[in-house]
């Protein structure tokens, strides 16, 4: 079932949506709206920040207006725990700005507040006319759902697996909390589901069962998925099988950031995954090989490591420039072994010379050797052949004359 996030459309067919989220605080203005139009401009199509106090609430309408101003049109999402309910009733002004809440069951409220702040949340989501995420989090799964399974389960003749309880309680929260948002009067089309845990096969399994016990639009993530190449492995192989088997409508890849990375870094995950998959493009992909004994330095490592961020750093242009450069292949080959044969495969590629071979790159643009390139400024060169490449392939044609 489709979901509308501002502009954005999560499920319902439409494409997989990328979202991250902040690590700035709320109520540093600057640095969320800077954050934010990075996280935009490396292509995230929903940015989440966290609205934990008074402070935060008061300053989502003017990063709002700041973005807006600065033309990033990116809807927000508000990450409510414990005291939404109130915040949002005192700053509506936050529940305006915002394209949509994100609500806990586990973190709204406990004991006998839970359902009545849990219920607020919803009138006020139904009120500003707001989709909300349903987002349990295995971390901070609701105790009291835990609980009654754990009960009726020592019930049973014969009891089921402690773990599969406790999938199945993540599972119920999200369900039986989206029943009661239904039941106070918000429609499904305005609900979203995510039951994130930090295991690869746990997700896998949960989201599985998910996906077959409801049809609302679903929210993907591995959950504290780690840092470095850990993270980027454990999200990968979690999401993929699961994209593979059509399920998820929304994604969003958990990194601990690495010291000094930018956090723009999720979103660049979240794209590889879907382009590799064939999913969705985003970039120019560039084909590498790995290099071997035959690579004579590094720097055929630094020239297809340069032209992968030159292409990047060029996409939020090129996207509205050059329409379709983004299923563009790039070649960039050690020697002259698997060179000359990815560098016609690929839209336009280079192969440098290997230990050994005649100090000179072939360049090939639509499987045809067009030029050799020599000397001390090859990436330069290959730089610009691959912008003009650019610009002749997916140039917008101009509109004919009327006659
Ligand atoms: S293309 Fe050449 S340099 Fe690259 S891995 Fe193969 S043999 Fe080695």
């Amino acid at each position: 079932m489709g979901v509308k996030v501002g502009d954005v459309q999560i499920g319902g067919g439409a494409p997989i949506v990328i979202q991250s989220m902040t690590n700035t605080a709320t109520e540093d203005i600057d640095g969320t709206v800077e954050q934010v139009i990075a996280l935009a401009r490396a292509g995230s199509e929903i940015v989440r920040i966290t609205v934990n106090t008074e402070d935060a609430a008061a300053a989502v309408p003017k990063i709002r207006e700041r973005l807006d101003r600065q033309g990033c049109d990116v809807p927000l999402v508000g990450d409510f725990h414990f005291n939404g309910h109130r915040l949002l009733d005192k700053y509506p002004a936050c529940a305006e700005a915002l394209g949509k809440f994100r609500i806990n069951p586990g973190n709204v409220g406990r004991g006998t507040k839970r359902d009545p702040q849990f219920a607020q949340m919803i009138e006020f989501a139904i009120r500003y006319d707001k989709p909300v995420r349903i987002g349990v989090n295995w971390g901070s799964l609701d105790q009291s759902v835990l609980a009654r399974l754990l009960d009726e389960n020592a019930q049973l003749p014969e009891p089921r697996d402690l773990d599969e309880v406790m999938r199945d309680a993540v599972i119920t929260s999200a369900l039986e909390s989206a029943a009661k948002a239904e039941e106070i009067g918000l429609t499904a089309d305005k609900i979203v589901i995510s039951c994130k845990m930090s295991g690869v096969q746990e997700l896998i399994t949960v989201y599985q069962d998910l996906a077959e016990r409801c049809n609302y639009a679903l929210h993907l993530g591995l959950t504290e998925a780690g840092i470095g190449t850990k993270g980027i492995v454990a999200s990968t192989a979690a999401l993929a099988v699961l994209l593979q088997q059509g399920i998820g409508d929304t994604i969003r890849i958990s990194l601990t950031p690495e010291p000094g990375a930018p956090r723009t870094k999720e979103v660049v995950v979240a794209q590889e995954i879907l382009q590799t998959m064939g999913i969705r493009s985003f970039t120019p992909m560039v084909i590498s090989c790995p290099g071997c004994g035959r690579t004579t330095s590094d720097y055929f490592q630094r020239l297809a490591q340069q032209i992968q961020d030159y292409l990047r750093e060029k996409m939020p242009q090129w996207r509205e420039r050059y329409p379709g450069v983004e299923e563009m292949h790039v070649a960039v080959m050690g020697c002259v072994v698997n060179g000359p044969g990815e560098s016609k495969n690929a839209n336009i590629g280079i192969s440098l010379p290997g230990t050994g071979e005649t100090p000179v790159a072939p360049v090939y643009e639509d499987g045809q050797k067009t030029v050799t390139l020599k000397g001390d400024h090859i990436a330069e060169d290959f730089q610009a052949i691959v912008e003009s490449y650019v610009s002749s392939h997916y140039g917008k044609q101009p509109e004919k004359e009327q006659a």
